[in-house]
């Protein structure tokens, strides 16, 4: 069977994007979304193949009378992070991935808003600008220069738990987890090595 070839290249050209309209891969990377056609998502402009990663990285909404921990409910009405619960709060959404909560840090700017060229190379991808005093990290305008660090480090973990052939260790990577099956504990997207056992 041959396939109908539409006769005028305008045509070609307005349909294009119809044709497409399965996929949202071009939304998805802008947005952090999850494209189904192609099972793949984005964050913070990673690719992410494994859909538990993907999800551990999305924040939640909590309810505030549901916290517990005082430093938490802190964190929660003013935005932050909680050390010891290992949880970060953006906009009344929680965030059990360290990773996750730094890459949501920020405001988010486009990239055609932006006036500075530096700080525009910095947006697409990451950098910090010393004219304007400001960082980007994935569209993020980080205005504290160690938040920022934190972002590009997190962006860094991102892509090796993006790579990660074991989908248990990708999720402990970004979260400071345990992955049971392969018996590896991370910390900062770091294995921990193991000590005198117990
Ligand atoms: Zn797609
Ligand atoms: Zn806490
Ligand atoms: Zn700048
Ligand atoms: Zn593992």
């Amino acid at each position: 069977m041959k396939r109908i070839l539409i006769p005028t290249i305008a045509v070609v050209l307005v349909s294009g994007s119809a044709a497409l309209a399965e996929c949202k891969c071009g939304i998805a990377k802008v947005e952090n979304g999850w494209c189904a056609d192609c099972k793949v998502g984005y964050v913070a402009g990673v690719k992410i193949k494994s859909d538990a990663l993907f999800e551990s990285l999305q924040g939640h909404e909590v309810d505030e009378a549901k916290i517990k921990c005082p430093s938490c409910t802190k964190a929660h009405k003013a935005g932050g992070y909680c050390e010891a619960c290992k949880a970060g709060f953006i906009g009344g959404n929680a965030y059990h991935s360290w990773v996750a909560y730094r890459l949501a840090n920020g405001e988010f700017k486009r990239v055609d808003d932006i006036k500075c060229a530096t700080c525009r190379k910095a947006a697409e991808g990451s950098g910090w600008c010393e004219s304007c005093g400001v960082g980007y990290v994935a569209h993020h305008k980080l205005t504290d220069k160690a938040e920022y660090e934190k972002a590009v480090q997190a962006q860094k973990v991102l892509r090796l738990a993006a790579e990660s052939k074991c989908e248990k260790c990708a999720v402990a990577m970004v979260s400071d987890g345990k992955c049971e099956q392969c018996k590896v504990e991370y910390a900062n997207g770091e294995k921990i090595k193991s000590g005198s056992g117990g």
